[in-house]
C-alpha cells in the first residue's frame, strides 16, 4: 500500500443514523488527511506532489471541475498547474503537451479534462499519459491492473464510493450490489471494486430488460446513467444503501440525480444525495490519487492511521 487512509478518522463527524450519506463532510476529512500526507513528503522527501490540469476549451461544466480541483489541491498542498489550451488545440498539440508532462519529473498526477472538442480523440490522449501519472485512472494498463486486483491509480468515482461505503461502515460482504450503466470510467470499475469487495454484482445497462426487477432485488444499488429520475423511489428494497453518482443540469439551473430522492429517501437506509454526495469523493479521491503518485514515484508509503 502506498498510501493508506485512517479509515476511523474518516467517520468522524459522520451521523452514521442519518439516512442521509453525505460526500461533503467526509471530503474535508479526506482532504485534511491529504494535506498531513503531503507535510510528510515535504518534510521528510522534500518533494511537493502536482498536479498537471489540462483543458481545451471552454466547456462551462468543466470549467466548474476544474475549478473546483485546483481548489481541493490548494487546500492539501498540493501544486496544481493549469493548462488552458483554447478549442481548436489539434490532437498533435495536446499530445506534444502531454509528453512534456510525462517527462517532467515536477509533475506526479496528469488529467486532461473531459470531454474534449468534438474533433479530438480522448481515448488517443488517455493513452498517452504515462499510467504510473494518470490519476484518473482511465489508462487501459490502470484499467487492467484493477481487474488483476493490483490496481495503484483506480478511476475516481467508484473509488471515491468505496471509501464512503467504507466510512459509514456499510458490510459489503455477500450483499447483493445492483450497478445501473457500464461505463469505462464509473459502471464497469465500480463492478469491479464491488466484487473484490466480496459482494454479489449484478451489472445493468439500457438494453436491460425489466430493470425494476433487477433494482428490486439490490441491497445496494449504484447508479450511474445520467438519466434523471431513471429509478423510481418504490423500486428500492427497503433497508438498502442506494449511491446515486448521477448528475443532470434542470432547466431551472438545479442539479439532480438519477433516482427518484424524496420517495427512495423514505425506503433507504441510506442514499447519497445530489449535489452533495459523490461528486465530492470524486474530486477528494482525485487528490488522494495525486499523492499516491507521488509516493509510488518516491518508494515511499504513508501510513495515516500512524502518522
Ligand atoms: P455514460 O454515458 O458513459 O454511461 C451511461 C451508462 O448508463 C451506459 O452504460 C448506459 O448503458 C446506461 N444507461 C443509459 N440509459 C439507461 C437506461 N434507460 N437504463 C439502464 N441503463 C442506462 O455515462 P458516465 O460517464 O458513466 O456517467 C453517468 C452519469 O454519472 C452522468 O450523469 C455523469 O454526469 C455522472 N458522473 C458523475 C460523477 C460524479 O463525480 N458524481 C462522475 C462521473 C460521472
Amino acid at each position: 500500500m502506498l498510501l493508506t487512509l485512517d479509515d476511523n478518522d474518516l467517520s468522524q463527524n459522520l451521523d452514521l443514523d442519518s439516512t442521509v450519506m453525505s460526500g461533503r463532510p467526509l471530503k474535508k476529512r479526506m482532504l485534511a488527511q491529504l494535506a498531513r500526507a503531503v507535510q510528510i513528503l515535504e518534510q521528510q522527501h522534500h518533494v511537493r506532489p502536482c498536479l498537471a490540469v489540462v483543458q481545451v476549451g471552454d466547456h462551462p461544466a468543466s470549467s466548474v471541475y476544474v475549478r473546483n480541483k485546483i481548489l481541493a489541491c490548494k487546500k492539501t498542498g498540493v501544486v496544481s498547474m493549469l493548462h488552458e489550451l483554447p478549442g481548436d488545440t489539434t490532437d498533435a498539440e495536446l499530445h506534444a503537451l502531454l509528453e512534456r508532462l510525462n517527462a517532467d519529473p515536477a509533475v506526479h498526477g496528469i488529467l486532461v479534462q473531459l470531454p474534449l472538442p468534438e474533433h479530438m480523440d480522448p481515448q488517443a490522449a488517455i493513452q498517452l499519459i504515462s499510467p504510473s501519472k494518470d490519476v484518473d485512472g482511465y489508462h487501459p494498463v490502470n484499467l487492467g491492473d484493477l481487474m488483476a486486483g493490483r490496481g495503484a491509480l483506480e478511476p475516481c468515482t467508484p473509488r471515491g464510493v468505496m471509501t464512503m461505503l467504507r466510512a459509514y461502515k456499510v458490510d459489503l460482504v455477500g450483499m447483493h450490489a445492483v450497478v445501473v450503466g457500464r461505463s469505462m470510467t464509473v459502471g464497469r470499475p465500480m463492478a469491479q471494486m464491488l466484487m473484490r469487495a466480496n459482494a454479489t454484482v449484478t451489472v445493468c445497462h439500457r438494453f436491460t430488460k425489466d430493470l425494476q426487477e433487477h433494482v428490486k432485488r439490490a441491497d445496494l444499488l449504484v447508479v450511474a446513467t445520467g438519466v434523471h429520475n431513471l429509478i423510481k423511489g418504490e423500486w428500492i428494497k427497503p433497508g438498502a444503501t442506494v449511491i446515486d453518482v448521477g448528475i443532470t443540469r434542470l432547466e431551472d439551473g438545479s442539479l439532480s440525480g438519477d433516482v427518484d430522492y424524496d420517495v427512495a429517501r423514505e425506503r433507504a437506509r441510506y442514499i447519497t444525495p445530489v449535489p452533495g454526495g459523490v461528486g465530492q469523493m470524486t474530486v477528494a479521491t482525485l487528490l488522494e490519487n495525486t499523492v499516491r503518485s507521488a509516493c509510488q514515484t518516491l518508494g515511499v508509503e504513508i501510513d495515516l492511521r500512524r502518522a
